[in-house]
């Protein structure tokens, strides 16, 4: 028969949720602090205005240096407090102030406060009806789990996980919460661990009943009923031998069951719960129906139902209907019976709940095949069929539709999650750009300040270059130059000669030695720099003479040679007329003075007269040249002697040729025609 088991009204309360005491202490809890909360804890049970008042001391107390789980514990605390009043303002301010201990997850958080602040989280969004939220932060809070160590924190999120899971249907998993929620509570101890344990098995008991595994339920709640007589907890008795004698007769104990019922009603009467009673001799009558006991359970049943009436209990009135219609068709009077029954069946369609239908359907159904009415039956049953159809498809939809907005929440929140992670790659990725963008200019600037450099380095270097070519070209000038005449000196002179040594076929020439006259007197009469101002004025008249192929070194203080590359005889004896002129035909001026100058000379051609010359080489011809050049000189001066060639054996005239002409002009051996100026 129909039995009423009420909807947990023993549920996980807020009050015997709320965390209590930590055994350990650490850094991140201050103990004094802790033992303040775990005395608000304990007031707020029985005497929620010195609670209250508490609960301010200890939040005005807090400072930035507060541990942090202590600090975490305290807020969690105010929230929870202002977040259960009926004050919506309150309400209002604890939403606001979760917000900022969630933005506490930025600094760092030991993973005890970390818990408790989403938890908190959690709690919330459970106490506003945000199921589908409080599903995704459900699944937050368990993974975070894993590094909670605090006990108290572990215990009041382990026991909201297995009421999230339960209210889903996840059985199993509601079970494992509670148990993990029970192994927490071995590691705490204090005056209101009776109340939690008590409140956890209940808990688990009712998940067993759902699953219709009596065998667990049972000692469970029997345990209960034991703590709770103990402990003077009578509140919460009245639903515990409810539970316990539905679970009773659902194992067909009816001995038991009718003991616990009637220890229920007892107990209700006494504390003036007339409802309740009425619920329990209900179910009493119930155990008798199934045992066959009609006249008994009628008897209950009748005097129940008066005062139902009087008490404007409906649903207890019709159930007892219902009931009573039964015992009548199974006493045979069957046409009142069904009627009755079907009556009280039409009101719990009209008002009842459909998931209660089921029930009723089912003893209808018994009524019917008692009363051999097959086609009533047949009709009840299929009846039945349709509801739990319904029933069946309603309760799938809604699960479907559950598992699809969770699913969406979910996938939602993950969408979030990718936009945010795909903004920041975005953003990154422009920082990124940016960077490269900066880094390119850089570059582009710092190549341009090398390419300057480069190029004002390289122009430096090539006037360096530069300069040190000229400066080469300068020294190198210099070593061939003589510094007074500008004019090539001995150097230039060997240096053409090595060069000329080196050609295979070297090209004749002839030299010239020129030597001024009295040049000793010059220097002696005007000066030495009257001296130096003639070197060089008779240089430039000879240069002007010179071809630019021929070479005029100054070859000693007052002498001067001339390589000439003139091949005819009468253009070098032309030269010598034309220079014995010019260097006489105007005297030099110096500081106002005329200074007459003439020169003498010394010709002779290189190679001379066919001897090869590496018989008879260039420094040799020379001293001929000397010596045509003396002869000049012995002559009377301002004339040139030209050696033009030989006219004897060169090997005959050799020796003569080394130091004396004037033998080699008297033996005739030479060919040699003097001009004079
Ligand atoms: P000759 O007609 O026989 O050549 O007689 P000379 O006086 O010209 O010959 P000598 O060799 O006796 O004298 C040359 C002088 O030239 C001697 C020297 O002091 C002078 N002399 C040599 N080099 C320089 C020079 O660079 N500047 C000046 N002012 N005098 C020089
Ligand atoms: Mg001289
Ligand atoms: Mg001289």
């Amino acid at each position: 028969m129909t039995t009423a088991v009420s909807v947990p009204a023993l549920a996980y309360s807020q009050e015997l949720d709320k965390p209590l005491l930590v055994l350990s202490v650490k850094d991140a809890q201050d103990p004094a602090l802790e033992a303040k909360l775990d005395r608000y804890l304990n007031l707020e049970f029985r005497e929620p205005d010195a609670a209250a008042t508490l609960l301010q001391d200890i939040i005005s107390s807090l400072h930035s240096n507060t541990p942090i789980e202590s600090y975490v514990r305290a807020q969690t605390y105010l929230v929870l407090a202002k977040l259960f009043s009926r004050d919506s303002a309150a309400q209002a301010e604890a939403t606001q102030l979760l917000d900022e201990l969630l933005t506490l997850t930025h600094s760092p958080l030991t993973a005890n406060a970390l818990v408790e602040i989403q938890a908190l989280k959690l709690q919330t969004l459970l106490s506003q009806s945000k199921l589908n939220e409080a599903y995704l932060q459900a699944e937050a809070v368990n993974e975070l789990l894993a590094d909670a160590s605090n006990p108290r924190v572990l215990y009041w999120a382990h026991g909201m996980l297995g009421n999230l899971a339960r209210t889903d249907g996840q059985f199993e998993q509601a079970l494992q919460h509670y148990s993990s929620a029970m192994d927490a509570l071995l590691h705490l101890n204090d005056e209101r661990l009776l109340l939690r344990r008590s409140s956890l098995n209940w808990q688990t008991a009712l998940v067993y009943t759902e699953l219709k595994n009596w065998s667990q339920a049972r000692p469970l709640l029997e345990g209960l009923i034991e703590e709770v007589k103990k402990h003077g907890q009578d509140d919460y008795l009245g639903d515990l031998y409810l539970a316990l004698g539905y679970v009773l007769s659902m194992q067909k104990d009816y001995q038991a069951a009718g003991k616990i019922n009637q220890q229920g009603h007892d107990l209700a009467r006494a504390r003036n719960q007339q409802s309740l009673a009425l619920t329990f001799i209900n179910n009493q009558a119930s155990i008798l129906i199934e045992q066959q006991r009609y006249a008994e359970a009628k008897a209950m049943l009748e005097a129940a139902l008066l005062e139902a009436e009087e008490l404007n209990e409906p649903n207890t009135y019709q159930i007892m209907r219902l009931n009573l219609g039964y015992i009548r068709v199974m006493q045979g009077d069957t046409a009142a019976g069904l009627a009755q029954m079907e009556a009280a069946y039409a009101y719990y369609e009209e008002f009842g709940v459909k998931s209660e239908l089921d029930g009723h359907l089912e003893w209808l159904a018994k009524a019917y095949r008692a009363a051999g009415d097959y086609l009533q039956l047949a009709d009840t049953l299929q009846k039945q069929m349709a509801l739990r159809e319904e029933l069946f498809s309603e309760n799938r939809e809604k699960r479907i539709n559950d598992l699809q907005s969770r699913y969406d929440m979910k996938s939602q929140a993950q969408r979030i999650t990718i936009l945010q992670q795909q903004n920041e790659l975005q953003e990154e990725l422009i920082r990124n750009k940016q960077l490269q963008q900066q880094i390119t200019l850089l570059f582009i600037i710092l190549m341009g300040l090398a390419a300057i450099m480069l190029v004002q380095l390289y122009r430096k270097v090539r006037r360096s270059n530069l300069r040190l070519r000229e400066m080469n070209k300068q020294l190198e000038y210099q070593s061939l130059r003589d510094p007074l005449t500008g004019l090539f000196n001995r150097r230039a002179m060997q240096e053409k000669m090595a060069k000329r040594h080196q050609e295979t076929q070297p090209a004749r020439c002839a030299l010239l030695l020129l030597d001024i006259d009295f040049f000793k007197h010059i220097n002696d009469h005007y000066g030495h720099a009257a001296g130096d101002a003639v070197l060089i004025e008779i240089s430039k008249r000879l240069q002007t003479l010179c071809l630019e192929s021929e070479l005029l070194i100054r070859w000693g203080g007052e002498e001067f040679l001339i390589v000439l590359q003139r091949p005819e005889q009468a253009d070098i004896d032309q030269l010598c007329a034309t220079l014995l002129h010019k260097v006489s035909e105007l005297p030099v001026l110096f500081e106002g003075k005329e200074i007459p100058v003439t020169i003498s000379g010394g010709f002779i051609n290189l190679p001379f007269a066919q001897v090869p010359e590496h018989q008879f080489n260039w420094e040799r011809v020379l001293q001929v040249a000397d010596m045509a050049l003396y002869l000049s000189k012995v002559n009377g001066r301002n004339q040139i002697n030209l050696v033009t060639g030989l006219l004897a054996p060169f090997s005959e005239a050799e020796p003569h040729l080394q130091s004396d002409l004037s033998g080699a002009i008297r033996e005739n051996m030479i060919e040699l025609h003097t001009i004079a100026g």
